[in-house]
């Protein structure tokens, strides 16, 4: 479905996005990987996707929190591949604190990689794919793009801020067949909510078990956490012909959370 195009996936060396990544490629697409991690561990998933799925996958080491290193993502990505046609804005941290105690540096960082990056990349990557006629832009949002919890302020700020962003984008490119939509999955199981548990734990004196149980999924009617591959399958849906007429639109994947 995908053969022929290019997949950048920011925040791919981990969880949901290296998800989204394996499946554009799995799909047909060259993909260009990016995050931090051990070099050599994502020089082996990098060339394991060109073997597994027979495209080309190049690895970007650019900083979202750095505008120029995101611009130039994207200028090596044509370069290299001709084009980007589809962009996953993916990248996403977290920190957990009562606002009165919320570090401002923790702050600045969460809004500029999950919020601010999105912005950045979309800039770079919207004149080619206005001059192709053709685009998918995708950002991963949260369940808290449309609810609250408490102790995630600049989080639940920057997965809002992100649905306003893919809105204005889908407006201003609806007419030159690029569409633009938030997947906003619940609780996946991956690196980010794990890292999340001491913290959560320190703030609301819980063992792991009870936030776990009473914390991250106790907001999830369905009681199970959302797999990667979930969330994958609903991005490659997304670039498909089917998905042509969905844009700007906030798609939930989140077990019922916020159908509360
Ligand atoms: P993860 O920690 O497994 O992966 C995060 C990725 O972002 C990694 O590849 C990391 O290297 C990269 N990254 C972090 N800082 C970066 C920076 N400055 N520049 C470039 N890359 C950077 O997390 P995940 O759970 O897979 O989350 C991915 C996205 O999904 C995030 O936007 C997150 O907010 C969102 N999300 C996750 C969940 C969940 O339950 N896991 C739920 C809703 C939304």
């Amino acid at each position: 479905m995908l053969k022929g195009k290019t997949a950048v996936v920011t925040g791919s060396t981990s969880g949901i996005g290296l998800g989204i990544a394996r499946a554009m490629a799995q799909n047909g697409a060259n993909v260009v990987i990016n995050g931090f991690g051990d070099k050599a561990a994502i020089d082996k998933e990098r060339a394991g996707i060109e073997n597994e799925f027979g495209v080309k996958a190049l690895y970007s080491p650019a900083d979202m929190t750095k505008p120029a290193e995101i611009a130039d993502m994207i200028t090596t990505a044509e370069k290299t591949f001709g084009s980007v046609d589809v962009l996953v804005s993916n990248a996403g941290v977290q920190h957990v604190a009562p606002i009165e105690e919320f570090p401002t540096d923790k702050w600045d960082m969460i809004i500029a990689i999950n919020m601010s990056a999105a912005f950045h990349a979309i800039r770079a990557a919207v004149p080619g794919m206005k001059a192709r006629r053709w685009g998918r832009i995708i950002n991963t949002a949260s369940a808290h793009s449309l609810v609250a919890s408490p102790f995630k302020a600049a989080y639940v700020t920057a997965k809002h801020g992100l649905v306003g962003l893919t809105k204005t984008a889908a407006l201003e490119l609806a007419s030159f067949r690029v569409t633009a939509n938030c997947i906003s999955p619940g609780y996946v199981w991956t690196p980010l909510v794990e890292k999340q548990i001491p913290d959560t734990m320190k703030a609301r004196n819980m063992t792991a078990e009870q936030v776990k149980r009473d914390v991250l999924l106790a907001a999830q009617p369905t009681k199970e956490f959302v797999t990667v591959d979930q969330v994958a399958s609903l991005a490659v849906y997304l670039c498909s012909d089917a998905a042509a007429q969905i844009t700007g639109a906030n798609l939930s994947i989140d077990g019922g959370w916020t159908a509360e």
